[in-house]
This record gives C-alpha cells, structure tokens and sequence, in this order.
C-alpha cells in the first residue's frame, strides 16, 4: 500500500518514534492506520537537526515536516500505480502537489508556561529571494531571533500551501501586475476572482496542540483574524506579540493595506524607516 515511502523504512521510523500522526487536537493517532478522509490526520517527521543561518542569525533548531495523512495516502497510493506502470520520471509531479509543512522547534516550548510561537505563511519572494515587496522575509528571520533569543522558547510552524494568502504563487504573480498598475494586495485577489484571504489555519493549530500542548501561547502576529482562525480551530489561549519589521519604501502601501483590512499595525510603524 505504501510506496512512495519504502513501508519497511516507514515502519521503522514509525517504531523509533521519527513519524507520527496526530488529530485536529494535537492528539497522537496510530500512523499505521487506514486514515478517515472526513477526519483531519497530519503526520509529522522528525525531529531533524538543522542549524540554521538566516540574515545574519545563527541557531539550531529541530525541524519537523508535516502533511495531511490524506493527501500523502493519495500520492502513495497514485505512486505505486506509477511505479507498476515505469513511470518513476513522474513521481516529482506528484509530490510537488503535496502541501508540506513544516515546524522549527527553538529550545523546549513543551515544558514552558508560555511559549512565543510564530505561523508564517510561505512567500518564495520574500522568504527566498529576499523580496521587499512585502515584509515576509525580515518577519521569518526576525521571529527565529525571537524565538530563540526568548527564555521559554517556542517554535515556527511554516505553512507550505499559503503562498499570496493562499491563492498561491501563479496567481500572486499576477496580482503584482494587478498592484502595479495601481490596485492593492485585496482589490488585486478580488480581480482575479479569489478571495482577499484564503489560508486554512487548521494544519497549523494541530501542530501547535501537539507541540506545545494546552497551555497559553503567545504569537507574533499583527494579524487578528489569524488569531480568530486559530481559536475556531481550536487554540483558544493565544496572546498577540506585535511583529512589525522590514518597512521600507517598496512596501508602504501594501502594509497600509493590511492596515485598511485589519492587521494591528500603528501609523509611526510605517514612517520612514531611515535608510536600510
Ligand atoms: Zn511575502
């Protein structure tokens, strides 16, 4: 059945306690089972080492990586018919459809009364090529600076499939030409037909129940539908952390639109900002 995935290397990282599959709550489930379709199951692997320099920071964290137990029974399932069928060449195509996301986990956020925690959406402009459109990548390095500078710790749940508030990177493209020609980052969604906001915070509220456990929370966001996203799914104990930072003269106007539509961010966060 599993074959995309060796099933004896799964077993086994099933047994040295590597893979697991958790429920909606952050409750451990048996990976070994059938997963329920109308249930949501997330198995997360790791913990992996992975010592990190980002923007100047040095850390290590653990990382973990997870992906709904349905779509990664699909693509094992599709994977075997691929492989019967000596198309091996394809198996890129499939798993490149899969949302993975992933967790840094800073220090030992599970036995801390607080921890600071972050979920940042994925941004390849931002996050990787460093973009200033947004303020995606000073946000990620930032919050790992925080995380690790915090004495509780905490962790970073990064979410794979939110690219462009989940529309994903086709479309944001599009939506940069939409915004050059003179519409913002909503009007621009709404353009193409698609929603201002589309990500689903479910996958990251299980990871945090599963991390971190019940207890309070704190969150570097300046966003409070992420927070009302987050206590629908669940996570009722989340306290706001304002996380404000890469304001430069490219991104202005888009952050004045988060602004508009809601997020907790003040006039003098969005002057100038001197030279960077
Ligand atoms: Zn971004």
């Amino acid at each position: 059945m599993f074959t995309y995935l060796n099933p004896e290397i799964r077993e086994r990282l099933i047994r040295q306690g590597s893979l697991v599959r958790i429920d909606a709550r952050g409750r451990v489930l048996d990976p070994r089972a059938q997963p329920s379709s109308s249930e949501l199951a997330l198995n997360v692997l790791g913990p992996i080492p992975l010592p990190i320099e980002l923007a100047g920071i040095s850390l290590r964290v653990d990382w973990y990586a997870s992906v709904r137990s349905t779509e990664l029974s699909e693509v094992e399932s599709l994977a075997g018919t691929l492989r019967e069928s000596g198309g091996q060449h394809l198996f890129s195509v499939l798993a490149s459809s899969m949302a993975v996301n992933s967790v840094l986990v800073i220090g030992s956020p599970s036995e801390q009364a607080s921890p600071l925690v972050r979920v940042h959406s994925s941004c390849l402009t931002g996050d990787v090529f460093g973009s200033r459109r947004c303020e995606c990548g000073p946000q990620l390095a930032s919050a790992l600076h925080r995380i690790s500078q915090d004495p509780a710790g905490g962790c970073l749940v990064y979410m794979a499939g939110h690219e462009g508030r989940g529309i994903g990177l086709w479309a944001k493209a599009a939506t940069y030409l939409l915004q050059d020609a003179g519409e913002d980052t909503y009007q621009a969604n709404r353009s193409l037909g698609l929603p201002d906001d589309s990500r689903d915070f479910s996958d990251a509220a299980a990871l945090l129940q599963y991390f971190v456990g019940d207890r309070p929370m704190r969150l570097l966001t300046n966003n409070p539908k992420k927070i009302a996203d987050l206590a629908s799914a669940g996570l009722l104990s989340v306290e706001p952390v304002k996380h404000v930072i890469g304001v430069s003269e490219w991104n202005r106007r888009y952050l004045d639109a988060k602004r508009d539509w809601g997020h907790r961010i003040e006039s003098e966060d969005l002057e100038d900002p001197g030279p960077s």
